[in-house]
Order: C-alpha cells, then structure tokens, then sequence
C-alpha cells in the first residue's frame, strides 16, 4: 500500500468542506424535463418577435420562476425579452463587473417541438441508443464520440418523433439553478448577476430589439453551446453578395436581334462554382467558404446571393476577390447582360473585439476547471446572438450547455451534462468576484 501523506489528508478534508454546497431546491434536469414540454417552436419570416406566441408561455413560466427567487427587476418586453438582475452579495458590488447570462427559449423550425416526449436512459452502459417511438432514430455511439465520456451517466433524448429542446432550454434550467445554487448558499460570493431568456434566435431578429443598456450587464455570455467543455469566443465573419444579371426582355415572336436573355449569363456563372474549392460541402474547421444559396431567373432580370463565411477578414476579401473574378469572366462571355456586385456586411467575428478582453475566456476555462471540466476554445461555423451583442458592445462569448445534435430528432443532453454546466456557472460568477475586472 502506498505512503498517503497528511498533506493529503488536509486535501481530502477540504475538498469534503467545499463539495459540502448546499443543493438547489431543483435540479437543472428536473427544470429541463418541466420546460420542454411547452413548444416553443419559432418561425421564420415573421414581422416582429417573438415569431410565434407560444414561446411567451415559458417567457411567463421562467419570468415567476425568477420572482420566485427573488429576483430583482423581473420584466417581459415587449418582444417577448425576459430580463432579470440578481443582486451581489460583496461588501461592495460596484468593485466587480456585472456579469450576464443568456439563453434562447425558442427551438428550430426545422423539426417540431410539439408533445415532446422525453426518454432517459438511465446508467448509460454505452453502445447505440434507439429512440422509443421511432426506431429508425438511432442515436450511433459510432457518429456521437462524446457518449464515451457518458458512461454511468443519465442520457436524456425524445422519443425519436420531435426534437428535445435542449438547445436552449437546458441553458434555461442551468441559468436558473444557478441562481437558485447562490440562494441556497449565500456563502459563495459574487457580484451583480444580469439574466435574460431570448425568443426568435434560430430565426435571428430576436437579438435585434435586446435592451443592452437597460440591462446593465459590461460582459455576457451565452449558455447556448454543446458537448462539456466546448468554449466559443469565435464565430465567422459574414457578409452576403448579390450578384445580379441584367437582360432585355421582349416578346420572343419579334425577339430577333432584341432579347437578351439574363437567365444564360446567370446559369453560367453558376456553373462555374463547382471548380470553386472552397464551399460548405468541401470545408470544415478554420476554412470558410463561398455558398450560392437562392436565386431566381427571368429573361430579364436573374439574380444569385451568396453566402460569404471566414473567421478573419483578410479570408472574406479574399473570397470577395475570387467572386469579382468570376463575375468579370461572365461579364466577358455576356457582354450584352449587365452584371451587378453588391455585397453587405452580415456580422463581425466576435473574436475581432474579445481579443481584447481576455479574461472572459479565460475565467470560462478556469470555472470549467473547478467544475472538473476540461476546456477548450472551438470556433463556431455560424454566428450566435452573442455575435450580434458583442458587434453591438457587449462583449458575449458561448458557454457549453451539455448538449449534442441539436436542431434534430438524435438530439440529446445528460444528467451530468447539465449539473456541470450549471457547476461552472457558479464558479464563474465566484470567479468574476474573486478577480474583481
Ligand atoms: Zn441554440
């Protein structure tokens, strides 16, 4: 038997009194199971958030919920915006910034959120998990290498007929018990704590009407991410080009020398894209990409947008330049069709204003640390709401929330997935008070 040193003792004896928190009153699972049985789903093209009504029910829900704990400052804008602010505990609460949380209450248009029926898998022993209602919904420990760092833990999936809403109600439940933790345990010391619950994210505009100011919060993150430990203060630099082709149209029975059909100057532009090395169904990582993605044709006017995605702005001129190019060269084969360029800026990487706060990040790695989380920056191939926040002048990187496949029926979290993330959302907070900037 080995030597065990007193020191190690000391260790054991003090790890004992700090594992010695206090529970919330609910766990992050319970409230998640609670909250994604209201359909949230949102809707695309709508005039003004939130997409779709329903999404106000849980609004209402998470809004008492936050009263409930005493919360202060609990209001529901307009746009279906909950915001909240839990008061500090310090001597004095102006030595330390105010910190925010976030997380989006609606789910994706993509699958139905309706009657989700949830399924755990209690002390996952590894292998494939076949979802109840839908056995073609296979959910393959080949495709999904996280669930080897699930064994013994308790998956938690649908029915294989909806999504299960985790993304983002499970960021939801975590901000929520982590304020509940604090309640239980005014030991734990923190500053001013900002919250918010967001509709309309998977169809944007949510984001757009958020009240910065009126919040208070100098730096936020969102809860909104994946498996433990993915950290994201990155996301692409977007901007979306319209390429435009201009014809003439006449009857076609005295078209003779007259017509000048766009349609062919726009079809052979397009052509000329699958020489193009760098697309979204050829990229991955830290390579962006050019996406043709909608168009229309017309002898007179067509038109093709595309989607234009790099993590530096150097890479978006760059891929600004090869479209030119290819514009020029069909300019030069359609010299009757005039063809226009037009490109706008959709959102900046954040990473272009976080590198200047450094802290952020780093006190999200130290908090996963404490919480036993091993964590690591990933960049993210999409922009988030913290995107939109951050190019707005609050600085947001993404928090993990335990969540995997998200937006589809194989969607799934864990027992231990959500009372980590939640663990790291304590310690950060007591971080952020520690340091004090
Ligand atoms: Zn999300």
């Amino acid at each position: 038997m080995k030597f065990i040193s007193a020191g190690f003792f000391t260790l054991l004896l003090f790890t004992t009194i700090f594992s010695q928190q206090r529970p919330p009153s609910e766990s992050a699972m319970s409230r998640l199971l609670r909250y994604v049985k209201i359909d949230t789903q949102s809707a695309e093209d709508q005039p003004a958030p939130p997409s779709t009504k329903k999404q106000l029910e849980l609004a209402k829900l998470l809004a008492k919920e936050l009263n409930d704990m005493g919360v202060q400052n609990v209001r529901i804008s307009e746009w279906g915006i909950v915001y909240g602010m839990v008061t500090g505990n310090l001597a004095d609460n102006s030595k330390v910034p105010t910190i925010g949380f976030i997380a989006h209450m609606d789910t994706s248009p993509a699958v139905s959120g309706a009657n989700v029926n949830v399924n755990i898998v209690k002390n996952y022993q590894g292998g494939d998990i076949v979802l109840p209602n839908d056995k073609t919904q296979i959910i393959l420990a080949a495709k999904n290498p996280d669930l080897k760092n699930l064994i013994g833990d308790d998956i938690i999936t649908a029915d294989g007929t909806t999504l299960l809403g985790s993304d983002d109600k499970a960021g939801c439940a975590e901000i929520l018990t982590m304020i509940d933790t604090l309640k239980q345990n005014p030991g734990i010391k923190h500053g001013n704590i900002a919250v918010a619950f967001t509709p309309d994210e998977e169809v944007g505009g949510g984001i757009d009407k958020f009240d910065i100011e009126g919040w208070g919060a100098k730096f936020a993150y969102t809860v909104d991410g994946e498996q433990l430990g993915d950290i994201s203060n990155e996301t692409w630099s977007a901007r979306t080009a319209t390429v435009t082709f201009h014809g003439v149209s006449t009857h076609p029975g005295t078209a003779k020398g007259i017509m000048v059909n766009s349609m062919y100057a726009a079809g052979d532009f397009l052509a000329q894209f699958p020489l193009v090395k760098i697309r979204p169904e050829t990229t991955e990582g830290r390579v962006g990409f050019v996406h043709p993605y909608v168009g229309s044709l017309d002898i007179e006017t067509s038109s093709v947008k595309i989607l234009i995605r790099d993590f530096d702005l150097s890479g978006v001129a760059a891929k600004e330049k090869l479209l030119k190019q290819i514009v020029a060269r069909t300019q030069r084969k359609f010299p009757q069709v005039k063809i226009n360029y037009d490109s706008k800026l959709g959102y900046l990487n954040m990473k272009e204003v976080l590198k200047n706060y450094p802290q952020l990040t780093d006190y999200a790695i130290e908090a996963a640390k404490r919480a036993g989380v091993t964590a690591s920056l990933r960049p993210i191939r999409g922009g988030t709401d913290g995107s939109n926040l951050t190019a707005r002048g609050l600085p947001t990187p993404n928090l993990y929330t335990g969540g995997h496949n998200f937006h589809g029926k194989l969607e799934f979290n864990s027992r231990k997935g959500l009372e980590k993330s939640t663990d790291t959302l304590v310690n950060l907070v007591q971080i952020w008070a520690e340091k004090g900037k």
